[in-house]
């Protein structure tokens, strides 16, 4: 019985020492410390023996059993501690590699010089008003004095989305909406900036989606020298302090009377160049006096009020300050382009 006993222990031990996973330890121990393995079968045939022989036989069993436990767990230990090492390995951070630079972003241009000049309206009492995109054609047109059969709604190709609803073409929609919200109360002074949409082939001077900002003043007393006033602040501020503006008659069917407002050439300082095509000016934008009926429809007495209105082209004022020739550059998101403006003049 005593040489039953130490055989197993012999073979548990070198079963264990073999053991190359986890598992076939688990299965060791159940084999041979489980009730049904052989040492408990040996166990059972000690009512056979001697009174003196039973606590010898009981005493090496239990070595026996402490044997074998005892190298399971040390073995068990051994394939932990490893795995532990493996995982640290395998996780070894490197502290000598250089670091992988970060991408530092920056405002896109179009963002900058709607901010900029936000900024600057908002130093002159203006508030920012913005309206949606998706617009109904009373605002977008007929609110503006552009009634259903008015061919200037030829010069303005529209996306329509019913024959009552379109993207909008302009945003003065939201200077329509903006006065009817003051129940023909003045004083009312705000600029509207926004993406307006019309049926273009895409071009370098020409998208279907571009950025407008609108300005409109409405109180009492005002006069077509306030608008000129303020547009030579807005273009010394955008284009330099040396800049003069000039007007120019034209027409918009809201405005009365109308205007194209120039201003002097930077680059050749009035001379003439092929940016100004050699005339001196530039043409920057639009505006002109609130046509009346645009201050009726809105609420407003038109013998009372009266108010100025003017139009920039976000891309086209960001085409001439930073010399960009093609206006897909702002909507395509090449990197090599979009860097270049990446410090701020005021930084
Ligand atoms: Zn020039």
């Amino acid at each position: 019985m005593q040489e039953r006993l130490l055989e197993l222990q012999q073979e548990a031990l070198q079963k264990a020492t073999e053991a190359t996973e986890l598992k076939e330890l688990n299965d060791i121990r159940v084999a041979y410390l489980g009730k049904k393995g052989p040492i408990t079968e040996v166990l059972r045939g000690m009512g056979k023996l001697s009174a003196e022989e039973r606590p010898k036989i009981g005493a090496l069993a239990n070595d026996v059993r402490a044997a074998i436990a005892s190298k399971i767990e040390e073995k068990q230990h051994a394939f932990e501690t490893a795995a532990v090492n493996a995982q640290l390995a395998s996780e070894k951070i490197d502290v000598t590699l250089p670091g992988r630079p970060v991408n530092k972003g920056n405002q896109h241009p179009l963002t900058r010089i709607v901010e900029d000049i936000e900024d600057l309206f908002i130093g002159m009492g203006y508030t920012v008003a913005e309206g949606p995109e998706v617009e109904s054609d009373y605002y977008n047109f007929e609110a503006l004095n552009l009634p259903k059969s008015h061919p200037a709604r030829d010069m303005q190709d529209s996306f329509y989305i019913t024959d009552e609803i379109l993207m909008r073409t302009h945003t003065s929609p939201v200077q329509a909406r903006t006065m009817e919200m003051h129940k023909g109360i003045g004083p009312v002074k705000i600029i509207c900036p926004g993406k307006v949409y019309r049926r273009d082939n895409d071009d370098a001077t020409h998208s279907h989606q571009f950025m407008q900002i609108e300005g409109l003043v409405i109180d009492e007393n005002i006069s077509m020298s306030d608008l000129k006033g303020t547009l030579e602040v807005f273009a010394k501020k955008v284009f330099g302090q040396d800049r003069e503006i000039r007007l120019r008659p034209s027409f918009f069917p809201f405005t009365e009377p109308s205007v194209e407002i120039d201003i002097s050439c930077k680059i050749c300082s009035g001379k003439g160049c092929s940016v100004c095509k050699h005339t001196g000016w530039i043409e920057v934008l639009g505006g002109g006096m609130v046509h009346p009926n645009v201050l009726e429809m809105a609420g407003f007495d038109s013998k009372t009020y009266s108010g100025f209105a003017f139009g920039i082209g976000v891309e086209r004022i960001a085409m001439l300050k930073y010399g960009v020739d093609d206006i897909r550059h702002f909507y395509t998101n090449d990197l090599r382009f979009l860097k270049q403006f990446h410090t701020h003049e005021s930084e």
